[in-house]
């Protein structure tokens, strides 16, 4: 449990949970606050990813990361349904990046006629 942010008492309630996350009301000032979960940091997702393509299994990313297993799991499904949406993308953003390349090309040639 989270202190209250407006006045910092430390006992509050459970009041109902707001887009996945714990609301809580003070029992001092009756301030009602939500906290983020209290899960995994971008960071940890990071680490328990790259252990994870190093081959490790679940159980010891989780123990070496302090997180369960199942949040591991969690966290490797996502970034493999996120891997699928990258490769059925390649394709299209290549063609971008190529056309945004000779435009910049081209319009770094007029500019250097210019000077000239
Ligand atoms: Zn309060």
């Amino acid at each position: 449990m989270f202190p209250c942010p407006k006045c910092s008492h430390a006992v509050a309630t459970k009041s109902g949970i707001v887009k996945g996350r714990q609301r809580w009301k003070c029992k001092d000032c009756g301030y009602n606050y939500t906290v983020a979960n209290r899960g995994a940091s971008k960071e940890q997702k990071r680490q328990a990813l790259e252990l994870y393509l190093e081959g490790l299994g679940f159980r010891p990313i989780g123990r070496s990361l302090k997180v369960s297993h199942v949040a591991v799991y969690n966290w490797t499904r996502e970034f493999g349904e996120k891997l699928d949406e990258i490769k059925s993308d390649t394709e299209i953003k290549v063609v971008e990046i190529d056309e945004m390349h000779s435009y910049v090309g081209q319009k770094k040639l007029l500019l250097d006629l210019d000077y000239c």
